[in-house]
């Protein structure tokens, strides 16, 4: 009873958690449920960025190199358009002066772009960032301007193409929903400017830029909603790989709990012996063997001589010190397949497995002799311990472990009248 009361104790402190946070089972929803709502994970509204810093971080970290790979797919096909439009102006405009001013500014917009790429591939973190994109979105702009006074002929077709631009840099570029506004505000302002230079009713004016705000809008409400999307998803992997460390140690100290719950329910807690419940078990599979195959099995029981002395003269400590000692050299001396358990105070037992009578003599005399030789040091004083075995061999009418023990007694009880410290054969 106080084995199994020291055991429940045991069982509670190791169930104690490490830390304070716990994943349980929900009952309603049949999933995992956090104890504690996380508001590192918070997101804020405007940005569609975590307003933790230390998490918006973490999160530009993880997503650097595909962000980064995107944007530079992005930027090859904004550099070959930019280029590629530069051809449409010769058609229209041939080698003219225009022409030259409107390429050189598409030139150097793509110098900007190239030089972006390259320095994108080492430096991948540039991507979520931001603010390199919008500089070089910033420098793509003025050739859009400069169409309006080169090629004044096609106006409202270059607004549409910059409506599509503006909508573009929220949704193709990958870049953070408020510095794309940055670019796209540049844009727009830059717009109305260069129209404004013509000097329109202020109307057309006012009506332009309604125009141009309607796909910046869009396109910020559509980036910030893929970016709080985008973090969602981030925050739940994060969560799901918490959850799967925390249930992987659960898991593993519960394997742990198991093997101590185990060791503590077959082994005798002073010496580390079977316990009677464990040797009990073993030899009933012992005596199955012996029914099936013929299997021979030897049992010997052996109670330490004069132990009371012990415990008299040196005191209970030293006894169970001794009794350990004991314990060790049966396990050390006997086969790794031999049974070593503990009967009951100084009284043991053992099982030989594959052994007949006159092999277990041997194997016990020895045992019995290296016992003798064996002392136990009591600070430098030999304390020397012999025992009295009586050996039977199990027959494959014995019913159960009773009758033999109850055999092999009646020899221990010879052999102890006969003086001790030897062996008896029954
Ligand atoms: P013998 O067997 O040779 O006849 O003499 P003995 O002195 O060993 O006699 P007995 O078997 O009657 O006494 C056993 C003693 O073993 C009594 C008890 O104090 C001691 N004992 C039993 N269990 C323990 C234990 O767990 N620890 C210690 N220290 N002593 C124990
Ligand atoms: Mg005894
Ligand atoms: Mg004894």
């Amino acid at each position: 009873m106080i084995i199994n009361l020291l055991c429940a104790q045991d069982v509670l402190s190791l169930i104690q958690h490490k830390n304070n946070e716990t994943v349980r089972l929900d009952p309603a929803g049949g999933g995992f449920s956090m104890e504690k709502t996380d508001s590192r994970y918070a997101l804020s509204v405007w940005r569609g960025e975590f307003i933790d810093r230390a998490t918006e971080q973490a999160y530009r970290q993880h997503e650097e190199k595909t962000t980064a790979r995107s944007l530079i797919t992005a930027l090859w096909v904004w550099g070959t358009l930019v280029i590629l439009f530069g051809v449409l102006d010769y058609i229209q405009l041939g080698a003219t002066e225009g022409f030259y001013l409107l390429f050189a500014l598409r030139l150097i917009s793509t110098f900007f772009i190239a030089v972006y790429i390259f320095f994108l591939k080492s430096r991948p973190a540039l991507a979520t960032g931001g603010q390199a994109t919008t500089a070089v979105e910033i420098i793509g702009f003025p050739v859009m301007f400069m169409i309006f006074f080169v090629r004044p002929e096609i106006t409202s077709w270059n607004i549409g193409v910059i409506s599509i631009l503006l909508i573009s840099l929220f949704i193709f570029v990958p870049n953070r929903a408020t510095q794309s506004a940055i670019a796209a505000l540049f844009g727009l302002v830059g717009t109305v400017y260069s129209i404004a230079l013509k000097e329109p009713p202020v109307s057309v004016l006012i009506g332009l830029a309604f125009v141009l705000m309607l796909p910046s809008v869009i396109g910020y409400v559509a980036a910030v909603r893929l970016q709080r999307g985008q973090r969602r998803q981030f925050a739940m992997l994060n969560e799901t790989v918490r959850i799967n460390k925390s249930l992987q140690e659960e898991i593993l100290r519960r394997e742990e709990l198991e093997v101590e719950l185990k060791r503590q329910a077959t082994t005798d807690p002073l010496t580390g012996l079977f316990n009677r419940r464990q040797y009990e078990m073993l030899f009933r599979r012992e005596q199955e063997r012996l029914r099936r195959y013929g299997a021979r099995l030897s049992l010997c029981v052996l109670d330490l001589d004069h132990f009371k002395r012990i415990n008299d003269q040196y005191g209970h400590d030293l006894g169970d010190q001794a009794l350990k000692h004991v314990a060790n050299l049966f396990v050390d001396t006997l086969r790794h397949s031999d049974i070593v358990g503990r009967f009951g105070g100084e009284e043991f037992i053992l099982l030989l497995p594959d052994t007949d009578l006159d092999s277990a003599m041997q194997v016990i005399n020895r045992l019995r002799e290296r016992l003798q030789k064996s002392p136990l040091d009591n600070e430098g004083q030999p304390i020397t311990l012999t025992a009295t075995f009586a050996v039977t061999e199990v027959q494959v009418d014995d019913t159960n472990i009773e009758d033999v023990i109850r055999r092999a007694d009646k020899g221990l009880y010879d052999g102890k009248a006969a003086g001790r410290n030897r062996v008896i054969s029954v």
